[in-house]
């Protein structure tokens, strides 16, 4: 997801500086059928990056964007395409900033207290590659602030659309995004479940796969070397060659006829009294 940032500072939202804890992210789209992001956001001239964010939104020609002051509306991003076509998010308010996109729900309460908004610049509602991708940025972008914000797209009521925010009293009557997601086969329990299987940690994909060097000894397995205790109990195999080191006093043991030698050691005194070191 590309992501901009210009800041509607000549919005009257922004001038009035409140700020909330985010406690979840509501979905919106814009009820018009235009996907140019140019058509709401265009940076100020104060704006860092001015130039450079003019050539990619494009300009508005009709003075109707959201960067002006008069209006009673602001969300803190929105979704939709750069002056080349392709698709982009543009951050257009600091998230934890009060936004004033949900007015006020039956319950009296509003989600502009509780929720980071965006809103997905709409099309015909009808082109799915368009859908596809406002989609994906959508659910990239929501992961992005579950993340910032430590917040459960699947705990209740955290990730929302506004029509979903209306019934549960906390957002004034619209339809947005039910009435367009479903077209192209896509419910808020897709998205919410696409928001979070962003946020699963995935498996890195290894370049260069290598068995691993060192693997840790089954706990299981780890004392399973032989001990003999005394000459008697050392195999026939190589008892030769540990009853010559105790002939010749070189291996004492701990009296009593007691060596406590390993099979490891019996091994290597047998191959040694097989090339005659012993004798
Ligand atoms: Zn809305």
């Amino acid at each position: 997801m590309k992501l901009l940032k210009c800041i509607l500072t000549e919005n009257d939202c922004y001038k009035n500086k409140r700020t909330i804890r985010p406690k979840g992210v509501m979905v919106h789209s814009t009820g018009a059928d235009n996907p140019a992001l140019a058509r709401y956001v265009q940076p100020a001239a104060s704006t860092p990056g001015q130039a450079e964010l003019l050539a990619l939104l494009g300009t508005n020609k009709n003075g109707n964007h959201w960067n002006r002051p008069g209006l009673d509306v602001c969300v803190h991003g929105f979704i939709g395409k750069l002056a080349d076509g392709s698709v982009a998010a543009a951050q257009t308010l600091p998230w934890n900033h009060r936004g004033w996109h949900a007015g006020t729900g039956t319950s009296g309460g509003s989600a502009n207290n509780t929720h980071i908004s965006f809103e997905i610049c709409e099309d015909n509602l009808t082109g799915a590659d368009y859908f596809g991708k406002v989609y994906r940025a959508a659910v990239e972008l929501t992961a992005m602030l579950c993340r910032e914000y430590g917040l459960d797209p699947l705990a209740d009521g955290v990730v929302i659309c506004h029509s979903e925010g209306y019934r549960r009293g906390i957002a004034s009557g619209h339809a947005d995004v039910e009435h367009w997601f479903p077209r192209h086969g896509k419910s808020m329990d897709d998205f919410r479940a696409d928001v979070a299987a962003e946020l699963a940690p995935k498996p890195e994909p290894d370049p260069d796969p290598k068995p691993d060097p060192d693997p840790k000894p089954d706990p299981d397995e780890e004392d399973h070397m032989k001990y003999y205790k005394t000459l008697d109990d050392v195999p026939e195999y190589y008892r030769d060659a540990i009853r010559k080191l105790a002939d010749s006093g070189a291996l004492k043991g701990t009296g009593d006829g007691v060596l406590n030698v390993s099979e490891e050691f019996c091994r290597t005194m047998t191959v040694l009294d097989r090339l005659g070191k012993l004798n």
